[in-house]
This record gives structure tokens, C-alpha cells and sequence, in this order.
């Protein structure tokens, strides 16, 4: 199996349940992934198609939850929030995927109205080590590897993210940059969300995720001082707690954005890649998609007729 991310990680940790044999090799080890970077809470975003990323989404929160409440060492924790919108608040296309979704007028000023959720938030800097004690627990292995191609031997799973532009010769998955400022815990207990940007302000138990940005085909990994400014600015606006807290680091990944997540079966070869700004949210549920089509026997050994 290719890849050590969120994406790999998950499908090891439910393909080792499975019964299978899981060796995950990987460039990058998982707190070098993308995956480490981002607020890591759950919410759909720069995923497709709607239909699927619903389903898949939907199978992640009731797993976080289940987690949430059973496991305080993987950093998973149910937090609320709100997300802003400038005028009356529409019904999101993944509205299905959650218990609970409210309308409220208690938003901040410059918002016109919000929608009132729960969602799992993961401390990635826990909880990227918790699944890779899962698959270690579990028999399966990471090692660190860089591929110059796809191994050829056996079956294989690719959750490359973006080294499927080469891994799968696939140019339709590109990086979407963005940012984010970890600031000091100053007592925030609630997220707040708005897509433009996007902004947020996500809390964590020590401390607190600000962002973001959204820089299509931006491949430098390097903090830029002047969207730190901005992110800061605006994520002041909605949480104005934000402007006197004391930045703690500055992270930058990449979203693996693709017209489409890319999870099929092609012979010997599993894809699952593409999540786009939603890794964290699809995990589980195409963590079930993927041992399925790992058990599905190849068509030239099914029987026909
Ligand atoms: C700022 C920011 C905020 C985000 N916030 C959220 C959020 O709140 N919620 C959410 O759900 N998602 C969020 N995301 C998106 C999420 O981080 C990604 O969707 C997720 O990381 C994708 O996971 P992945 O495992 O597919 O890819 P990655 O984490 O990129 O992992 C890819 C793996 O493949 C390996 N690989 C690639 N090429 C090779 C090669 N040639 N040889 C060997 N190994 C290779 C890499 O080394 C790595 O181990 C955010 C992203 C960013 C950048």
C-alpha cells in the first residue's frame, strides 16, 4: 500500500481488521503528509461528486463519534460551531451526513445568518499517530520509501494524494495550497466557519487552528508571511479573540483536488486519492469502499455466464 495520510492510514487500519496483510510504504511519514496540516474537522469541502462524498462523509462522523467517545488518546473530540453565511443560510448538499443542522441569527456582525452543527474535530498531531499505533498493533507495517512508480507486485493500494500525478499518471489531481496559524488556547470551546477564504477558527485542547487559503496549483510549502496577515485579519473578524493571541506556528499543505475523489478498481491496482480539502472527513468511509474492492475478485477470475 502507497501512502501514509490520513487516507492510507484508515484504509490499513480496516483492511488489517479485515484479515488482510498491510505493508504501507510511504515518501513521507504521517506527520509529514499533508493530513497533519489542516484543522482536521469534519466538513466536506473541495470533494466530489456530492452523492458519494455524502455517503463516505456520513460513515466518518458516526465513526469520529464513536471514537469521540471512546478513545480520548486519539485526539478525537465533538466539538460545536457555527458556519456564517453573508445572507440567509442555504441547505448544504451534504446536509444528509450529519445528526443535526439548525439555523441561528446569533452570528457575528457583517453575517447574516448561520447553521448551528456538531462535528468531530482530530487533533492531527495525535491522531495521525493513533491510527499508525493502530496498524502497527495490528501487524501491518510503514516503512519509508520513495516509488519512482507503483509497485508491480501483488495487490496494491494507491493513497498517494498528490504523488498521483505520478504514481497514477493522473494530471487531473492538483495541489490547492493552503495555510494555517496555530495560535494559543485562549478559552475557545466552539468552531466558526465561513467558506469564503476559507476562514475558521477551529479550537483544539492546547490550542487553536486559525486559516485559511486556497491557492490553486501552488506547490511551495513555505509560510508567506503576507497570507498570515490575511488569515489572521480575517479570521479576527469572525473570533475577535484571535487579533491578541500568541502564534504558536505557521503550516502549510497541499489539497489533493481532483474534478472527482478517484476511488475504483483497475486490476491489480486500488486508487483512492483526490479527497481534496476533505481527507479527514472521507477517511472512514472510503476506508469501507476500499476493502471492499480489495475482497471484489478481479473480472477475469470471476466465472461467466
Ligand atoms: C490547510 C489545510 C487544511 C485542511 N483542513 C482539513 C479539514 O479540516 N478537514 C479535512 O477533512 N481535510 C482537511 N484538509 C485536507 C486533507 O488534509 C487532505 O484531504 C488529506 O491530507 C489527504 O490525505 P491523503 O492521505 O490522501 O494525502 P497525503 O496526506 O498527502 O498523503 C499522501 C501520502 O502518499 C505518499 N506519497 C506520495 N507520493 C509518493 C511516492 N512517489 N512514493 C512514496 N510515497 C508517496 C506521501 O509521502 C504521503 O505519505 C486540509 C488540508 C490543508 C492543506
Amino acid at each position: 500500500m502507497v501512502g501514509a495520510g490520513v487516507v492510507g492510514l484508515t484504509c490499513a487500519v480496516r483492511l488489517l481488521e479485515a484479515g488482510h496483510r498491510v505493508d504501507v510504504v510511504a515518501r513521507d511519514l504521517p506527520r509529514e503528509t499533508s493530513s497533519a496540516v489542516g484543522a482536521a474537522f469534519w466538513y466536506p469541502y473541495r470533494a466530489l461528486p456530492q452523492d458519494r462524498v455524502t455517503a463516505w462523509a456520513a460513515t466518518s462522523y458516526a465513526v469520529f463519534d464513536a471514537i469521540a467517545d471512546t478513545d480520548p488518546e486519539s485526539g478525537v473530540r465533538m466539538v460545536p460551531g457555527t458556519q456564517v453565511f453573508a445572507g440567509a443560510a442555504p441547505e448544504p448538499w451534504w446536509a444528509g451526513a450529519v445528526p443535526r443542522l439548525e439555523r441561528t441569527r446569533d452570528v457575528p456582525a457583517g453575517w447574516g445568518e448561520g447553521l448551528r452543527f456538531t462535528t468531530p474535530v482530530a487533533d492531527t498531531s495525535r491522531y495521525l499517530d493513533w491510527l499508525a499505533g493502530r496498524v502497527e498493533a495490528a501487524g501491518g507495517t510503514i516503512t519509508r520509501l520513495n516509488l519512482g512508480g507503483l509497485p508491480t507486485e501483488g495487490l496494491v493500494l494507491n493513497c498517494s494524494g498528490l504523488g498521483a500525478r505520478l504514481l497514477g499518471s493522473d494530471r487531473t489531481v492538483v495541489p490547492v495550497r493552503g495555510q494555517v496559524v496555530h495560535v494559543e488556547q485562549f478559552g475557545l470551546d466552539r468552531w466558526w466557519l465561513d467558506e469564503a477564504g476559507p476562514t475558521y477558527v477551529v479550537p483544539r485542547a492546547h490550542d487553536v487552528v486559525v486559516g485559511s487559503s486556497d491557492v490553486e496549483g501552488e506547490w511551495s510549502r513555505t509560510p508567506d508571511p503576507v497570507a498570515t496577515e490575511d488569515i489572521l485579519e480575517r479570521a479576527a473578524r469572525l473570533v475577535p479573540a484571535v487579533r491578541g493571541a500568541r502564534v504558536l506556528r505557521h503550516k502549510v499543505g497541499l489539497r489533493p483536488v481532483r474534478p472527482a475523489v478517484r476511488l475504483e478498481r483497475a486490476g491489480d491496482v486500488v486508487h483512492c486519492y483526490g479527497h481534496g480539502g476533505a481527507g479527514v472527513t472521507l477517511s472512514w468511509g472510503v476506508a469501507d469502499e476500499v476493502v471492499a474492492l480489495v475482497e471484489r475478485r478481479p473480472a477475469s477470475a470471476r466465472p461467466s455466464g
